[in-house]
């Protein structure tokens, strides 16, 4: 099970500074997958070979003044039931504020790991100055200077130190783990009361090593699965449920969690800024994806056109990944609901597929012939050679080339069309890779 920091603190403290620190590596690496708009957001740190993930509390601030810090307030509490450990930045530049004493106190009451991180220590005499957030009773604080990076590689350490790691729910191998995601309201816990029905004996807890257990295990009509956190969408948090920033903590657990993403929308409302975000985190986990337009049941006029244009639109905000399945759906009235966990499971076994080395290359060396990477700077580019990797996340595939350098993302994306198009990948991400020969 994955690991979730969140940084909290007034705006201006320099939390996104640290947020870009922390992630920076990881993004360089992921970012040539989608246009990401909103990095800052959520992102992923590795050290030391560990990994967790970090979501800044400030990329999800409604710029509004009179309710701005109720909302953060909010968000701290959020953060303190959603996350694994909270680092809470302040700024040694203007020293202790009243508000800052206010997070102090919902900090301390929690029992999860706080991480009091002074922020701006540029120098030796900032250092000194540093000693009066002593008084917000959450221990040593840590200083750093985000701007700079000093202090952040012991900052990592005691981070790391202080998370539990995995928690080593005992799955069984080989059984898909579904996660139904979207933003609140959508029909998340309709749709999973109605896979389930009133029958509860479909359905068993995992006893879990930590917290409550994110998994239930589902098998009957010839399904057989894990559905992750539907506790966690059964039990709703009244306080924070409009909150943006709360979907997003349950959205990220549940994703990291899964195989398949069941992402919802809402027939009645089109695709919005919320859904792109939580899609881009599907994308940035690697996931596979189901789309379900739900309450179908409200939109009157169901002809072709209208379908087209549903598809015609989710297409156009998800681009380039586009080959996933759409399914209008009623969570209401169960229409389509057993297509949903039946493309759930396609789309997982696309996820598994293993093509062979020949098969791969008789079809793939003449599409290339006929089609080859345009030269550069009058060099000849050449692909000799290709083979789907072993052992990976998600279906990946190198291509064996005398000039990889040379091979740019629109060929990339040809010969991943061309993957798509004689083999059944729906739902799937995939990687390609060019190599050396
Ligand atoms: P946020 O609103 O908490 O996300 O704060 P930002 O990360 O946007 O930073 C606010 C300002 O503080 C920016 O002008 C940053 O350049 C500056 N800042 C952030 N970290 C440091 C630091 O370590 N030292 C100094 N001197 N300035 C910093
Ligand atoms: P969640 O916040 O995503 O878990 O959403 P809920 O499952 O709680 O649903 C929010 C509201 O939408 C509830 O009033 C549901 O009854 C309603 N709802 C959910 N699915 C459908 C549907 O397919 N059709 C209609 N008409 N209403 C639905």
């Amino acid at each position: 099970m994955a690991n979730l920091v969140a940084i909290v603190g007034r705006p201006n403290v320099g939390k996104s500074t640290l947020f870009n620190r922390l992630t920076k590596s990881r993004q360089a690496i992921v970012s040539d997958i989608a246009g990401t708009t909103r990095d800052r957001q959520y992102g992923k740190c590795d050290w030391n070979g560990r990994e967790f993930s970090v979501v800044d509390t400030g990329g999800w601030v409604v710029k509004s003044d009179d309710i701005f810090e109720e909302e953060i307030r909010k968000q701290v509490i959020v953060a303190t039931e959603e996350a694994d450990l909270v680092l809470f930045v302040v700024d040694v530049t203007t020293g202790v504020t009243d508000w800052d004493e206010d997070v102090a106190a919902i900090l301390r009451r929690t029992k999860l790991p706080v991480v009091l991180v002074v922020n701006k220590v540029d120098n030796n005499d900032q250092q000194y100055a540093a000693a009066e957030f002593y008084k917000l009773g959450l221990g040593d604080p840590m200083c750093i200077s985000s701007m700079s990076g000093s202090g952040t590689g012991d900052l990592l350490d005691l981070v790391l130190s202080k998370l539990k790691g995995d928690s080593g729910e005992l799955l069984e191998d080989g059984i898909p783990r579904f996660a139904v995601v979207g933003r609140p309201n959508v029909g998340k816990s309709s749709i999973i009361n109605a896979f389930i029905g009133e029958d509860r004996n479909i359905v068993t807890e995992i006893a879990g090593t930590t917290r409550d257990s994110i998994y239930t295990r589902y098998d009957k009509f010839g399904f057989d699965f894990y559905l992750v956190d539907t506790a966690g969408i059964r039990r709703k948090n009244k306080v924070s449920e409009d909150l943006e920033f709360y979907s997003v903590m349950r959205s990220i657990r549940a994703i990291e969690n899964s195989d398949v993403c069941i992402l919802m929308l809402d027939a009645t409302r089109g695709i919005e800024g919320q859904d792109m975000n939580i899609f881009q985190i599907i994308q940035k986990n690697n996931k596979s994806l189901v789309v379900v337009v739900n309450k179908w049941d409200l939109v009157e006029n169901k002809d072709q056109k209208v379908i087209d244009t549903f598809v015609t639109a989710i297409h156009n905000r998800m681009a380039p990944f586009t080959d996933f399945p759409i399914i209008f759906a009623s969570a209401l009235t169960k229409q389509r609901i057993f297509k949903v966990l039946e493309m759930a499971k396609e789309v997982y076994q696309s996820r598994k597929i293993k093509i062979g080395t020949t098969r791969l290359n008789e079809v793939m060396l003449p599409l290339i012939e006929a089609y080859p990477p345009p030269s550069i700077k009058g060099k000849y580019i050449k692909i000799k050679y290709c083979s789907q990797l072993p052992n990976t996340q998600i279906p990946s595939f190198v291509f064996y080339a005398n000039l990889p350098q040379y091979v740019k993302e629109p060929y990339k994306r040809f010969l991943e069309n061309k993957i798509r198009e004689n083999w059944k990948l729906t739902g799937s991400p995939i990687n390609i890779f060019i190599r050396q020969k």
